[in-house]
């Protein structure tokens, strides 16, 4: 169920007096003229927006509509400084704090009833060393930003499949995309972090500082601290990939469903591929009445190898197939859907992992799509694997052996069609959630809350390893808008 998280507070708004957040707001870098070099230059400071201010409406939406939350404040923090101080500010008066990166999170969690919402949006810097091969990014910065600079020097992470998402919330929790079979998960290849705790300290996280932090981080998502400053391991990636995807009319979703279990095993570690059925949208933004099947796609190895990468799929039902792929940028491919998944829906996500894929729960999974309540839901089915089912570095992020993912997206305009698509989503799901491998869920990627489903997703001795860790950095739970390590 949707669980609403009870980010309770003892204070309350009015015992937090004018001249309180009067001295919280002249901590905050200021937004002024500096006289140096550059003078005459008015640099971009922090701003605290309060309830009842111009900006408070735009300021604390997030991208699921779902979620319309109200809290007292929303600080636009410039730097690592802004960030201890609201940090501090909102430990003193025991108010809930979160976060906010990309805006991203799916349940909602980086907004807060009668809290801070700790927006970084302002500290997106990113510094690519082409030597090294690697990234500095601030803790705002949005995966197309990432992708921008460091394609700029045929270099890329791990990201995920939109270019808005935030880098800080996909990597603390995980964060697959189109290169996770060739180089693992986002998590798999941090190297480092700075982390402001909830005690207000700014710490260096990684292998050979702060270990149990920088262990936790890798995987607990927000639980310990607010990152500033992540830094990433960078792999030549094109700057050509071949992706996009190919469609076919919806009748032939189960023959293509059957086709992919034995053929996505198969596919080179260059090759991601995921089964789209969906309704596509019009160039006039509107949705297409008739549903279809679609294999989407990225290729990112070397030319000479696409044919022989291809060659099976596209002998499937070549007549009355659609190819909507090409050779383009990398970061291009990055934003192919933003537009299709653009904010302000309201959006809940189930999802399973799968060993394999008998003829009955593929039936299943797809005769029960049909019924969806809104033509904006869709469902997805893909073969990971590779990288990302290899042992790594022990990191608490869930490493499912299972190869398959089946997610539905559950999208819907209106508010007051609310309760109709996530009753039709709760029906669906368990029509097939037997035949799932596991309890096991890619926190990143459920709409849902609460202290079992973490401890699932995790596994009780990571659970319990992440729990010390909590206990260690944030023992008074401040960080609790999250998928929550109860400490
Ligand atoms: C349209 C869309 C596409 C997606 N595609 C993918 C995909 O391809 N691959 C994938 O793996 N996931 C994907 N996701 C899921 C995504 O990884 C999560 O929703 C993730 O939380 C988004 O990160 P964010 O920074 O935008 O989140 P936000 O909503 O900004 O933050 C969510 C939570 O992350 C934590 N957090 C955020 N910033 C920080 C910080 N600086 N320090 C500490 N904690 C922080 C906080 O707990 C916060 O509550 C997608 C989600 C959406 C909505």
């Amino acid at each position: 169920m949707v669980t609403e998280l009870l980010a309770t507070s003892t204070t309350t708004a009015s015992s937090i007096t004018d001249t309180d957040w009067a001295e919280f707001a002249a901590e905050l870098r200021p937004t002024k003229t500096f006289h140096g070099l550059g003078d005459g230059v008015v640099r971009e400071g922090a701003r605290l927006i309060r309830k009842g201010d111009a900006d408070y409406e735009t300021a604390r939406q997030v991208w699921n509509a779902m979620h319309q939350r109200y809290p007292l404040a929303i600080v636009e923090a410039a730097g690592a400084a802004d960030v201890v101080a609201t940090v501090n500010f909102a430990r003193e008066h025991d108010l809930p704090i979160t976060p906010r990166c990309g805006g991203h999170s799916i349940p909602g969690l980086s907004t807060v009833d009668d809290g801070i919402i700790l927006d970084l949006s302002r500290m997106r810097a990113i510094q690519i060393d082409p030597v090294r091969k690697t990234a500095r990014v601030e803790g705002g910065a949005l995966l197309g930003e990432l992708d921008h600079e460091s394609q700029a020097f045929g270099l890329a992470t791990v990201g995920g499949q939109i270019s808005n998402t935030g880098v800080a919330g996909l990597t603390l929790n995980g964060g697959w995309g189109w290169l996770a079979r060739r180089f693992g998960y986002t998590v798999d290849n941090l190297i480092s972090a700075q982390v402001v705790t909830a005690d207000g300290r700014l710490l260096n996280a990684s292998k050979d500082e702060n270990p149990d932090l920088f262990w936790g981080l890798r995987g607990g998502g927000g639980n310990f601290g607010v990152v500033t400053l992540f830094e990433f391991q960078l792999f030549e990636v094109g700057p050509l990939v071949y992706g996009g995807q190919i469609s076919w009319p919806i009748e032939k979703a189960i023959d293509l469903l059957k086709f992919y279990r034995e053929w996505g095993p198969r596919q080179v570690e260059e090759l991601t591929t995921e089964v789209i059925a969906w309704h596509t949208e019009e160039e006039d933004g509107s949705l297409s009445d008739q549903a279809v099947i679609s294999m989407s796609l990225c290729f990112s190895g070397d030319p000479k190898d696409l044919d022989d990468a291809l060659a099976e799929l596209l002998a499937f039902s070549p007549d009355d197939m659609v190819v909507e792929a090409e050779w383009l940028p990398y970061a291009v491919l990055q934003t192919q859907y933003d537009e299709f998944l653009r904010h302000g829906f309201n959006t809940y996500y189930k999802y399973g992992v799968l060993d394999d894929l008998s003829d009955e729960f593929l039936e299943t999974a797809f005769n029960g799509w049909l019924t969806k309540k809104s033509n904006h839901t869709f469902m997805t089915l893909g073969y990971w694997g590779g990288a990302m089912s290899r042992a790594g570095d022990d990191v608490p992020f869930p490493r499912n052996k299972e190869p398959w993912r089946a997610v539905t997206e559950i999208r819907w305009e209106e508010a007051h069609e609310r309760d109709e698509n996530v009753q039709w989503a709760h029906d669906y799901w368990s029509s097939i959630e037997g035949y799932f491998s596991t309890k096991n869920q890619y926190l990143n990627f459920t709409g849902d809350l609460g202290e079992d489903l973490v401890r699932d997703a995790y596994g009780r001795s990571v659970y319990e390893r992440l729990r010390e860790v909590k206990r260690t950095y944030d023992p008074q739970n401040l960080f609790r808008m999250n998928q929550n390590i109860v400490p």
